[in-house]
């Protein structure tokens, strides 16, 4: 099965838009074996994905679960996969050399161009110069890393050139998504703002595709492959019965938006899972009712239970912020698919199919 291993509460940044509590509670090394060993308890495979806070603030806890996962991989013949997702400050060679060698996915929080406009140290120091170092070491060990950027309303104006930058940097993959939660607060003009970006991006994206670039970059690929693909059911939500959160003391719920909220708590990592409470909560995601006419249904994601949580407070309500990205996303994206299949029908096949 798939756990997301909070190592830590802490973290060496301050992020604007960051929802998580920092507190200084750091995960045991027998929680962390613990959660190992619930990791390869069912199904043919174990995946783990290192999280934090920051992940990195506690590199021994990694080190010991990839040389434990790795041994338990040999012992009961299961395929262990890792990620991380980490925002790169502490990252070093000694480290990704590691990191390669167990095939680790690394997602690198990183916001481009808009990287001090809300992602500073704690001392509110910049980081830009330092990731971009980063990034590039990183690249060098694991080419296929992702730069996860997370779009605040300020970091808007940076959105197109941020998408040029991580090419021109080397990335073939990144991910573009908006802040939400209750930090930020988007209105009718920065969303304008944003659809304007979007096209921007769109324009630079036909260019290099039409020259055979090897980059993808979500939403607007995604929404391209999900219209091409059809609609795939597992990409539904299903609130941890696919990957499941375990905090610091060891304790499980089914996304990180509901951590510490007792209905949603689905046991810990001694006792094991609570599967009826897991079955129950899984059951209760559901497509939002305003949304089961829409044309667009199937290529929304309009039912991730943890942004609908946190951006109405209920699981299977979506936001009208979520529902207007969605719309301008989707609209952008097919312009984009249109204009890729005019001039180059075969391409299009082979990149969306
Ligand atoms: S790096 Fe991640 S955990 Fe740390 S402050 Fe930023 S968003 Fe929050
Ligand atoms: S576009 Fe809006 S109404 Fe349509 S499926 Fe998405 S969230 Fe629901």
């Amino acid at each position: 099965m798939n756990l997301t291993l909070h190592l830590t509460d802490n973290c060496n940044m301050n992020c604007s838009y960051c929802i998580r509590e920092k507190h200084p509670c750091d995960m045991s090394e027998e929680t962390l074996i613990k959660a190992c060993d619930l990791a390869f308890s069912k199904g043919k495979r174990a995946g783990l994905c290192f999280f934090g806070g920051e992940p990195l603030l506690k590199k021994d806890l990694i080190y010991k679960a990839l040389e434990y996962c790795r041994a338990k991989s040999v012992e009961t013949g299961m395929r262990f996969d890792c990620k991380m997702t980490t925002n790169g400050t502490l990252l070093d060679a000694g480290f990704l050399a590691v990191a390669r060698e167990h095939g680790m996915v690394i997602g690198l929080s990183f916001d481009g161009l808009a990287q001090d406009v809300a992602r500073r140290y704690v001392t509110g120091g910049r980081t830009f110069e330092l990731l971009e170092r980063k990034a590039k070491l990183l690249l060098e060990y694991l080419p296929d890393s992702i730069a996860m950027a997370t779009i605040c309303p300020d970091a808007v104006p940076y959105y197109s050139d941020s998408v040029k930058y991580f090419y021109e940097l080397g990335f073939k993959k990144v991910s573009m998504t908006p802040a939400y939660g209750h930090k930020v607060s988007w209105s009718e003009e920065k969303l304008e703002e944003l659809r304007a970006e979007l096209e921007k991006t769109a324009k630079f994206l036909g260019e290099i595709y039409l020259k055979g670039a090897e980059f993808d970059i979500g939403p607007l690929d995604v929404k391209i492959r999900q219209m091409i693909r059809g609609y795939n059911p597992d990409s539904k939500c299903h609130l941890g019965a696919r990957q499941m959160p375990v905090t610091p003391k060891g304790d499980l719920y089914p996304c990180t938006s509901f951590i510490g909220d007792k209905e949603y708590y689905l046991g810990n990592v001694y006792d094991g899972i609570d599967e009826d409470n897991l079955v129950r909560i899984s059951s209760k995601s559901n497509t939002p009712e305003e949304c089961l006419s829409c044309d667009l249904n199937k290529r929304c994601t309009n039912s991730c239970g943890c942004a609908n949580r946190m951006n109405t407070g209920d699981e299977n309500r979506v936001s009208p912020l979520q529902c207007a990205y969605e719309r301008m996303v989707i609209e952008v994206s097919d312009k984009l698919g249109d204009y890729i299949y005019n001039k180059d029908p075969e391409l299009f096949t082979s990149k969306y199919s």
